[in-house]
């Protein structure tokens, strides 16, 4: 007994067929004796083909306003066809969509932030003994303009829901069975996780693994919402997402992920005296880069190199621009590389062992794979190798860490 919020991507709901089986696992759980609201995707391919319709119509940058009243429509869809699909199975079902349960967001189009729901009106249809079916996704602005919350939103819509309704668990339905320690294509003995913390799956996230969009990681965290990640074609238990206090088992590694989206731009033979990182990296982030891994080396003879990653797609330019910072700041040399990855390793269990990141540089020399940068935190260990090396490098770290974890010469510190 209690009050379940259930998620269902794009997938799940992707058919006539696949809605009528999400519809009959609703059923069960609210005959179960549950409070249910529901929150679903578009159907899978829809939002893409929404949004290169908007593109060919309105240009690479459509109208922010229209694109949101274009895109929001895939969704609106699925709540309809659920709803029906539910009442046919003798249950009460109500859909909502984002200005009907009064989920108000900010006026930041494409990208709007929440600020509130309206979950009187969810709890009283609740109450009432019917199944709330509420699209993800969208929200209004105070104004009644709709707005999107982002790519893969949903995620985030159903969290919200789920703490503005104090619901005791939020189900994420999707078409994998849960957190893996790497991604199965690469690592055939990669392996279902049964509980994450928050921050290690807030790692991952943000390091590439794409189960999860990272908002609704950070706002489960933020709300202490325990979050299910679960297959809607099996009744198999998936992964918890919970407070690290209830992991019982702190993995020293929990996952092994990676991210080919980055490139490495390296200014060489900056004068090194205070105010030479600010002037680049200010320009850069006026400019909108986002910068991810920094590192500076020690000053020689006055001069020091600084290292950087941006997204790849900033690449050419980032590269652009940092030239023309460096030249007037005197660098000798301006140099990028985009055939990079970045493999990271994440684990709670870290905090308390010594020697992890000197046995994943071990694993990966043992291969004969250069690290060109290296960052760290309580939790995670990143290195940037040549993109060629990315399959090796993850297999071989999973194989050391996962596979054979219990040997790892780790000690407690
Ligand atoms: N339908 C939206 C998308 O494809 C939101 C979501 O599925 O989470 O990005
Ligand atoms: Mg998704």
């Amino acid at each position: 007994m209690g009050l379940i919020v259930q998620k269902y991507g794009g997938t799940s709901v992707g058919n006539a067929e696949r809605i009528r089986a999400v519809a009959e696992r609703v059923v069960a759980t609210q005959r179960a004796g549950n409070k249910v609201a529901v929150v679903v995707s578009a159907m899978s391919g829809e939002t893409n083909k929404l949004v290169e319709l908007a593109r060919e119509l309105g240009g690479e940058t459509p109208p922010p306003r229209e694109y949101d009243a274009l895109v929001s429509t895939g969704e609106q869809k699925t709540i309809a066809l659920l709803s029906m699909a539910i009442q046919g199975m003798g249950a009460k079902a109500s859909s909502f969509n984002g200005a009907q349960m009064g989920f108000l967001t900010d006026k930041a189009h494409t990208k709007a932030r929440i600020k509130s729901i309206d979950a009187d009106r969810i709890h009283k249809t609740l109450d009432d003994g019917a199944i709330a079916v509420i699209a993800g996704f969208q929200g209004v602005d105070d104004e009644g303009n709709i707005t999107t919350l982002g790519r893969g939103g949903s995620d985030t819509s159903a969290v919200a829901v789920a703490a503005a309704l104090k619901a005791d668990v939020c189900e994420i339905y999707t078409d994998v069975a849960g957190v893996f320690t790497a991604d199965p294509n690469m690592v055939p003995s990669a392996k279902k996780l049964s509980r994450i913390s928050f921050e290690e799956m807030l790692e991952l996230a943000s390091l590439g693994a794409k189960v999860l969009q990272l908002r609704s990681v950070k706002f489960a965290m933020k709300y202490g919402i325990p979050l299910h990640v679960r297959s809607s074609f099996s009744d198999e238990e998936g992964t918890w997402v919970t407070r690290e206090e209830d992991v019982m088992e702190k993995l020293v590694v929990s996952g092994v992920t990676y991210n080919r989206n980055e490139a490495k731009i390296r200014v060489r033979g900056v004068e090194d005296h205070p105010g030479v990182a600010a002037t680049l990296f200010t320009a850069l982030s006026e400019a909108g880069f986002v910068v991810d891994m920094i590192v500076q080396n020690m000053g020689l003879d006055g001069a020091t190199d600084i290292t950087f990653t941006v997204p790849r797609d900033d690449y050419e330019e980032a590269l652009k621009l940092s030239k023309s910072v460096s030249s007037k700041m005197g660098a000798k040399a301006v140099e990028g590389d985009e055939s990079i990855t970045k493999v990271s390793i994440v684990g709670l269990g870290m905090k308390d062992h010594a020697g992890v990141a000197s046995r994943m540089f071990e694993v990966l020399a043992a291969d004969g794979i250069n690290i060109q940068m290296i960052t760290t935190s309580e939790i995670k260990v990143s290195v940037v190798i040549g993109e060629k090396y990315t399959e090796l490098a993850v297999r071989s770290l999973h194989a050391a860490f996962v596979d054979d974890g219990a040997e790892a010469p780790v000690a407690e510190s």
